[in-house]
């Protein structure tokens, strides 16, 4: 299936809405039944019919299916959030006295829902440093039953290598999930290489205009429906039909606007490398990332987010480059058509030191490059790096 057959047509049945070139909005929340017969059938199988909205709707249904074929999955689910994506991935595959072990600053909150939230069910996590598979090894025990990756993260962008992991997990019976937001479907296919359950908040790239906030798991069928029946009907964290239209829509041009943010980027990188205020770039893209060669393994193409260290002796510098930049927005999320940068300074109270122990430093800000010129950006950092 060729990548616009999916976003141009697949799952759109144009007859059944009057040859309508874009899909009508199903803003209902219930199907009716001409039949005890019809309910019959569809109360079953509230995943693949129309029955109620918390299960399953028609505009909704189209993006599942691009969002599946995508990724190269049998099934997705699409939900209100990444966050209720991963955790229902998470919830429908532990019990109590199981451990999961999970990458190293994952999302923070997919942090939280693994230190935090699930002991209290009596649900374990052990975090590793996912940059060699061993780690993950020597991590397992009898009660492992799931291994949470994403790859790469999503600040300083270390990577696990899929295939090693997903066959050291298939070989003791253990599920995986990647959250591949990173790289969006275009950029890394976790499921052809053995990885059982892919997420995305799909706020990010693949709606990619920040107007939507929305999550997706994809699947095997089987898997899939192990979910909808557990966290997904009994939580209800749904996508409602307007904003699944909002993302079909995003996703006609996810293709052009990838390759569009790479080829940025990568002009972005490149004047950020030779800047005297840098100490550091962090992209996996780099010949001089220490992982480079799993880079160039697993991932076919590249994204637009990045990280830079400043040469900067305070926070107050950072401060200053980050107030002086002018066409990058200040805020948080990322992959939408315009450049945010997110400074890690803000996470921490004012007057907070340069270094902290055991921590990134504060002079690292991060950078998300959407669909402007290359050189108004470079342009930008230009002028706010003449501030330090
Ligand atoms: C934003 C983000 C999430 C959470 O997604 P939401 O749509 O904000 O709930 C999960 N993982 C990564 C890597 C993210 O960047």
């Amino acid at each position: 299936m060729d990548l616009s057959y999916i976003l141009n047509q697949l799952g759109e049945d144009r007859e059944t809405y009057r040859n309508a070139v874009a899909p009508p909005i199903f803003q209902s929340s219930i199907f009716a039944h001409t039949t005890v017969a019809a309910m019959r059938v569809g109360i079953q199988d509230e995943l693949n019919n129309n029955f109620y909205t918390r299960g399953n709707n028609p505009t909704v249904e189209i993006l599942r299916k691009k969002v599946a074929a995508l990724e190269g999955a049998e099934d997705c689910l699409m939900f209100g959030s990444g966050a209720a994506a991963i955790a229902a991935a998470v919830v429908a595959s532990v019990r109590g006295g199981d451990d999961v072990v999970c990458v190293q600053k994952p999302y923070s909150w997919t942090r939280t829902l693994l230190r935090d939230l699930l002991p209290r069910f009596g649900v374990k996590t052990i975090f590793v440093d996912g940059t060699d598979s061993a780690n993950f090894e020597a991590a397992l025990s009898e009660r492992t039953r799931l291994i949470v990756l994403e790859s790469p993260n999503s600040m300083t962008y270390e990577q696990q290598d899929l295939a090693a992991v997903a066959t050291l997990a298939k070989a003791r019976g253990i599920r995986t999930l990647c959250d591949n937001s990173y790289a969006s479907p275009l950029n890394q296919s976790p499921i052809a290489l053995g990885i059982d359950m892919v997420a995305h908040s799909a706020t990010k790239y693949l709606g990619g205009h920040s107007d939507v906030v929305a999550g997706a798991l994809c699947a095997s069928h089987a898997i899939i429906r192990e979910v909808f029946k557990g966290p997904y009907m009994t939580f209800g964290a749904m996508l409602s039909p307007q904003d699944a239209w909002l993302l079909i829509r995003g996703l006609r041009t996810l293709p052009i606007r990838m390759q569009r943010i790479a080829e940025t980027a990568a002009k972005v990188v490149v004047f950020l490398e030779s800047h005297p205020k840098i100490e550091k770039v962090y992209y996996p893209h780099l010949s001089t990332n220490p992982q480079f060669a799993l880079t160039q393994q697993q991932m076919h193409g590249a994204s637009g987010l990045l990280s830079i260290e400043l040469r900067v002796d305070s926070v107050a510098a950072v401060e200053r480059f980050c107030d002086a930049l002018q066409r990058f927005l200040m805020t948080v999320s990322w992959g939408g058509y315009e450049s945010l940068i997110f400074p890690v300074a803000c996470v921490f109270p004012a007057g907070a030191p340069l270094h902290p122990p055991g921590g990134l430093p504060l002079s690292v800000v991060r950078l998300s490059i959407g669909l402007e010129d290359a050189d108004v950006l470079i342009a930008d950092l230009d002028q706010a790096l003449a501030e330090l």
